[in-house]
């Protein structure tokens, strides 16, 4: 204990040491490192003359110390060694987030300057160059300041200083922000293409992610000073933009439970989900009447959601479903460099670029896996439409002469039936090839199946394109004829019929083999069932009356009006 007690002595002791001193003289100033001193002032109404003999700690000019620090003051020397006036520029970024800045300068001689920015004023604020503030320092030769800069803010306290020359802070102002405006860019950009990915697609995730996006490019613009550089608005107006952090965790929720399809597929996983939801919900509705009060469990509920979350994806994962690997990756990048902004804004870690940024960096990433996951799963869904296709097309297809099978007949002829504009009449036509048995007893049957495949072919290139050839099964087929009367379908088949006689076949062992068919033709009155028995007697009067001949079933109360036109 006493070496603990011993090296808590030295820390302070080394800790509250002498105002560091920054030299000028140099012709060009741009100095981004330097060291200075910082003193927090707890109770929040201390002077500058009260501060003066405060306990100062060592700092650089990048400060971050969380939410115990809302009043602190930061203290360096300025000197200008040259012989020259020095018109220089103090400047703080990141005064956007601010509350109030107050600064002061004493020289040596005990002269003070003080410059303050009120930035819950909403008057023209002259030191206020969008989210940056710049303090003038006016340096006569060989002049030497105490600079104190004081910093009141809403809740974490975090900020970098620099120092430039006229030229260097115009630079430094000018390309403020411009990796914010990259990645605002980008994710607008996302958020655009999404809204169209919708509005052609439907798919409710590319609406989910949209929104995410919207939230997620508002919390950057909103944290990273982007809003106050574009529109130069502060402090308690943009509050209700806080509400991004609890709209983007919701939109996360809603876009798994529709690409995992949580609510068909993983019922325990979706009510967990549901649950976070509605606590995102119900504190969102709180703060749309007090912002304040509905950001302060807004970590407890980052916490419970990262938890839920993580969770349900990796029992997902565990089940096997493809997508929740990526959104995993995706989501755990989320949550490091998540972990690693409180770990900055609460003061626990240093202030650089990837730890100042995380939440943005993280938002980034995450975008960009949830991206992929969209497109993987719009390939998954493609592979999976054509399998279905290609199945369907199985389903209605008879294997060997590929003309479609009963079942697709039935179907497509009773769609054409029950068509509302449909005003002329639809015919069916059954044919049977003659004395089939006996030719398949004398070639052997696997020819017969080359005259099948042969016979398909005729029926489908002589009929047109609306009709609907099927294979009944065996050597029997069946034809539906949409605008077709009875007498127009007589022709028509008789026409196939004799081309069927007509074609002189090849098979693999035989030339020049040749069959005939006979068909029964009948229009459709209303049901589709009944025409078909009535075509089928047709057909077995066709059989009767000699073969290779097309029988229509009005004809076939008067038997001497049998049609054979050979
Ligand atoms: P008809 O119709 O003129 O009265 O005489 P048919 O010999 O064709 O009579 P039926 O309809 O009774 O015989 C059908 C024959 O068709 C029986 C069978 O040998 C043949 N067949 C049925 N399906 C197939 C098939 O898939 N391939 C082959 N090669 N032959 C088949
Ligand atoms: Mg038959
Ligand atoms: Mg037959």
């Amino acid at each position: 204990m006493p070496l603990a007690a011993m090296l808590v002595f030295l820390l302070l002791f080394f800790s509250v040491s002498a105002t560091a001193q920054i030299t000028v003289n140099q012709d060009q100033i741009a100095l981004t490192q330097f060291d200075t001193h910082y003193y927090i002032d707890k109770s929040r109404t201390q002077s500058i003359a009260d501060i003066q003999n405060a306990p100062f700690s060592s700092a650089t000019n990048r400060l971050t110390l969380g939410t115990n620090a809302k009043t602190t003051w930061v203290r360096f020397a300025l000197h200008n060694s040259s012989a020259l006036k020095k018109q220089l520029f103090l400047h703080v970024p990141e005064a956007y987030h601010t509350e109030q800045l107050t600064l002061y300068l004493i020289s040596d001689s005990n002269t003070q300057i003080r410059h303050s920015i009120d930035l819950e004023n909403n008057q023209a604020q002259e030191m206020l160059y969008g989210g940056t503030a710049v303090f003038p320092l006016i340096l006569l030769p060989n002049e030497r300041y105490q600079v104190y800069l004081k910093s009141d803010v809403f809740s974490h306290q975090w900020f970098t200083l620099a120092i430039y020359d006229e030229t260097q802070s115009k630079h430094a102002l000018v390309s403020e922000n411009y990796d914010i405006a990259i990645m605002v860019g980008m994710l607008l950009a996302l958020m655009f293409y999404n809204v169209i990915l919708f509005l052609s697609s439907r798919k409710k995730e590319n609406i989910f992610y949209a929104l995410y996006l919207v939230s997620g490019t508002t919390w950057i613009a909103l944290s990273y000073g982007f809003l106050a550089t574009l529109f130069g608005i502060y402090g308690k107006s943009m509050m209700h933009l806080h509400l991004s952090l609890l709209t983007m965790p919701s939109f996360l929720i809603l876009f798994m439970i529709s690409i995992f399809e949580t609510k068909r597929l993983y019922p325990t996983e979706h009510k967990a989900l549901m649950f976070v939801l509605l606590l995102l919900v119900f504190d969102l509705v709180f703060g749309v009447f007090d912002i304040i009060a509905a950001l302060k469990p807004a970590s407890t509920l980052a916490a419970i959601m990262i938890v839920v979350t993580l969770s349900v994806s990796l029992s997902i994962l565990k089940k096997g479903n493809p997508l929740a690997k990526y959104f995993l990756f995706g989501h755990g990048l989320f949550f490091t460099f998540n972990l690693l902004a409180i770990g900055y804004y609460k003061g626990l870690l240093p202030n650089t670029y990837v730890t100042s940024h995380g939440v943005g960096i993280g938002i980034m990433l995450e975008s960009f896996m949830l991206a992929f996951i969209i497109s993987y799963r719009i390939r998954v869904l493609e592979r999976i439409e054509k399998q279905q296709a290609a199945l369907q097309v199985q389903a209605n297809t008879d294997p060997l002469t590929q003309l479609y099978n009963r079942r697709y007949f039935d179907q497509a002829t009773e769609a054409v039936l029950t068509d509302d504009t449909r005003t002329r009449p639809v015919c069916i036509a059954i044919a049977d090839i003659d004395f089939f048995k006996k030719f398949n007893d004398k070639y052997g049957h696997q020819v017969g199946d080359e005259v099948l495949v042969v016979f398909a072919d005729i029926l489908q290139k002589f009929t047109p394109d609306n009709a609907i050839v099927a294979r009944l099964g065996g050597e029997e087929f069946i034809i539906s004829l949409p605008n077709h009367s009875e007498s127009q379908a007589f022709a028509l088949i008789d026409k196939v019929r004799k081309q069927i006689e007509n074609t002189t076949i090849s098979s693999h062992t035989h030339d020049a083999l040749s069959i005939t068919a006979s068909f029964g033709v009948c229009e459709i009155e209303s049901l589709l069932k009944p025409a078909i028995i009535n075509a089928d007697k047709a057909l077995y009067r066709a059989k009767e009356n000699g073969r290779n001949q097309v029988m229509p079933f009005s004809t076939l109360n008067k038997p001497r009006l049998s049609l054979q036109t050979q």
